[in-house]
């Protein structure tokens, strides 16, 4: 299989953003140590709204200049490392408010179709542009802030420009509509990669982006269960289960909770905290069905934890016995 470990490379967007010292640089230093153990790459979406906000408030706050450096060595890192960064926007940062070590999002304005035309260009450009500039380097590929990238009319002519061609939002199957988190990608295609023109979730042969979707699963009810229950205990266990990230996301509603508690759901297929459990019958499941088949993980920095570093190590481990799998970078897919 074609293997892609990507990391969503972030903050957090809740009531708590988080410390970059445990939301992204140690456990990314933890990540680049075991792709060093087996001498993989991964791809890093750096969320570049947040890039862009440490690098104009710099000036005024002088904790987020030190910030700014610590992230803009990392990224060199990474590169030197051989591990590709990539375009990742959440454009609420435009409008967060830096308080005292936390930044306030609204998130009101959560995605880049809250923003006119005119202005998600904007947003996009100069994301993309701030991202160029820290990584040194071209961008060719791109995620969707909290996967909303429809309709993709909305925005695909500033992406086109920025620079991208490759698109990995799409978790095939998936159905979100929270008022936030907006997406309908239960009629994408169930082949590994499509070309796509008006809708990444839809095949055009003669699209000039191409799709290269994150893997889905389907989790039951039971799964929620279990990890309600480990969250619970990992409160009070020797923390093998906790997340390094020191933030909170968006907090799910009533409804939400419910709805995943009482059927089934489609989701993607992750190597974060507690779901990395799921990673390797996962991957023997995708590889069963098709060894030629790109097979793309996604993770967050912010939300490993030593669990689930240690199933990325198995779990890399053993694909690396089959001899057919590759692991690969979107650059990699370019040059093909
Ligand atoms: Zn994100």
């Amino acid at each position: 299989m074609n293997i892609f470990f990507t990391f969503d490379y972030e903050l957090f967007l809740g009531n708590l953003s988080g410390s970059p010292e445990r939301c992204v640089i140690r456990p990314t230093e933890a990540l680049m140590r075991i792709a060093a153990t087996h001498g993989v790459r991964f791809v890093f979406f750096v969320d570049s709204g947040y890039l862009a906000r440490l690098a104009a408030d710099r000036v005024r706050h002088p904790a987020l200049g030190r910030e700014y450096d610590a992230v803009l060595r990392q990224i060199d890192t990474l590169k030197r490392n051989k591990h590709e960064v990539q375009l990742h926007i959440h454009p609420g940062w435009r409008r967060a408010i830096y308080d005292d070590g936390n930044w306030k999002h609204d998130n009101e304005r959560y995605r880049l179709h809250d923003y006119s035309k005119t202005e998600a260009r904007g947003i996009v450009l100069e994301y993309a542009r701030t991202l160029e500039e820290a990584a040194q380097g071209k961008t060719l590929a791109f995620r969707a802030g909290g996967w909303c990238i429809q309709p993709f009319e909305h925005v695909a002519e500033a992406l086109w420009d920025a620079g991208i061609r490759i698109d990995s939002t799409v978790i095939p199957g998936a159905f979100s509509s929270t008022g936030t988190h907006e997406y309908d990608f239960r009629t994408a295609p169930a082949d590994s990669r499509w070309r796509f023109s008006c809708d990444p979730a839809r095949e055009d042969r003669a699209g000039r982006f191409l799709e290269i979707p994150i893997g889905a699963q389907t989790l039951g009810p039971w799964f929620f269960l279990k990890f309600s229950a480990i969250k619970l205990l990992s409160k009070s266990n020797s923390g093998r289960f906790s997340q390094f990230g020191d933030g909170s996301p968006i907090g799910s509603s009533k409804g939400e909770i419910l709805a995943k508690l009482l059927k089934k759901s489609v989701a993607p297929i992750s190597c974060d905290g507690y779901r990395s459990q799921s990673l390797e019958s996962s991957y023997l499941n995708a590889a069963r069905k098709n060894p030629d088949a790109d097979f793309v993980v996604i993770g967050h920095p912010k939300a490993q934890s030593r669990y689930s570093l240690e199933n990325i190590d198995r779990c890399i481990a053993i694909m690396k016995k089959d001899s057919r799998n590759r692991f690969t970078v979107f650059s990699e897919v370019a040059k093909e």
